[in-house]
């Protein structure tokens, strides 16, 4: 049967990416059992923490196995509520203030669903995670990418949003830090931001998942600028922060008004987040400390190993990371595009990573690698990258 007629026309054009074909060729390889360096995905290699796993199993033998509270158990959604009061500085209600979501994933799919409309265009600096651009899509609603590095170098200035602004602009989406650049949006850029959505009525939408990885200074959320409150989401999980990317729990914070909205959607369509999980969530936030800032000093010993390597390469230019743990560069000078390097990088020296077209069409010539390997595994990676590159160069 051709299947081809019902299909969504909206998801039918939706770009497809290239992961997909990295994805492929890294299951044909681990099938033939050879072993890959893997620094294609976005997930810390640390395991969960074993407190976070005890509260989780103490919970199924406590039977609890059934539907929670549809936007999540209480005491999850203070402690989500006390940790945003303390990080954003003004008060956040647990009840009204709080919807628990099945990972960051679920509250953007639930926001995009509830508060734009096809034909709707939303504003995003690009490069970005490679999920926006689909969902958005799917969902009929134009998704303008705003590059904001070239060669390189980050580059943002509010007059690229102003370019790209039409009378069907309706909301702003930006991650701190990104992936897949590692880049912060510092003061001056978020105010701009800021006093951009509130002269043109723009929601906006934070996406902190990196907030806890931020290499120095402190992470500033827009919605903590002066009136932005009221007009913006942020979204957040446990899945980077804590190596918790198999829980998929994650939450959005907003005013009252929005999530009473996102809970009917949210009902409907996920009931609640895993019961079990969101017990072990609750340990996370409020009980995880160390362990975090163990990974971000490992995380901060990786970034060290690879920006020394791609600084021997020399001649692939690269966003300096600040904060999350990925490295974006710029292949050109290798005569191959994103695609073509992952892929011979790949089958070559066995080392997978992310081909740069996947987080905006302006960046064919990138590749992204995340430093979520060991760091044994790291360093033989680097090395096997600038063997490859001294042949092409
Ligand atoms: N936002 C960004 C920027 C991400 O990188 C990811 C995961 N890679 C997500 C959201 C989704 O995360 P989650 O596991 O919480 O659904």
């Amino acid at each position: 049967m051709d299947i081809s007629r019902f299909i969504n026309p909206a998801v039918k054009n939706a770009p497809k990416d290239e992961t997909g074909i990295i994805r492929d060729l890294i299951d044909k390889i681990g099938a033939s059992g050879e072993k890959i360096i893997n620094m294609d995905l976005g997930r810390p290699n640390f395991d969960s923490p074993a407190s976070v796993a005890e509260k989780a199993i103490e919970a199924i033998q406590d039977g609890k196995f059934h539907y929670t509270s549809l936007n999540g158990i209480p005491e999850l959604k203070l402690a989500i509520a006390q940790e945003t009061e303390a990080k954003i500085s003004r008060p956040i209600d647990p009840d009204d203030n709080v919807i628990v979501t099945v990972g960051a994933s679920e509250a953007l799919f639930n926001i995009w669903l509830n508060f734009l409309k096809p034909g709707d265009e939303v504003l995003i600096p690009t490069p970005a995670y490679v999920a926006y651009v689909y969902i958005l899509s799917c969902l009929g609603i134009k998704a303008v990418e705003v590059p904001i590095v070239k060669d390189g170098q980050v580059g943002f200035d509010i007059k690229d949003f102003e370019d790209k602004f039409t009378d069907r602009t309706r909301m702003i989406v930006i991650n701190t830090p990104q992936n897949p650049t590692g880049m912060v949006f510092n003061k001056d850029q978020l105010e701009d931001i800021a006093d951009f959505a509130k002269a043109n009525d723009l929601l906006v939408v934070s996406d902190e998942c990196y907030d806890n990885f931020l290499f120095s200074g402190e992470h500033i959320s827009i919605a903590s600028l002066p009136d932005m409150w009221d007009r913006t989401f942020i979204v957040n999980s446990v899945s980077k922060t804590y190596s918790m990317t198999g829980w998929r729990v994650g939450y959005v914070v907003a005013p009252k008004a929005f999530i009473d909205i996102m809970a009917t959607s949210h009902g409907h369509l996920i009931l609640c987040a895993t019961s079990f999980a969101q017990y072990g969530a609750v340990e996370a936030i409020k009980n995880v400390k160390d362990e975090v800032v163990a990974m971000k000093e490992e995380f901060l010993r990786r970034r060290a190993l690879v920006t020394k390597w791609m600084d021997k390469i020399g001649r692939f230019p690269y966003v300096k990371p600040e904060g999350a743990f990925y490295v974006f560069f710029d292949v050109s000078a290798s005569g191959l595009d994103g695609l073509e390097f992952s892929k011979r990088l790949l089958e070559d020296y066995k080392v997978s990573t992310m081909p740069g077209s996947a987080y905006g069409s302006d960046f064919n010539n990138y590749v992204r690698l995340a430093y979520t390997c060991n760091y044994e595994d790291l360093e033989e990676a680097m090395k096997r990258i600038y063997e490859f590159s001294s042949k092409l160069i």
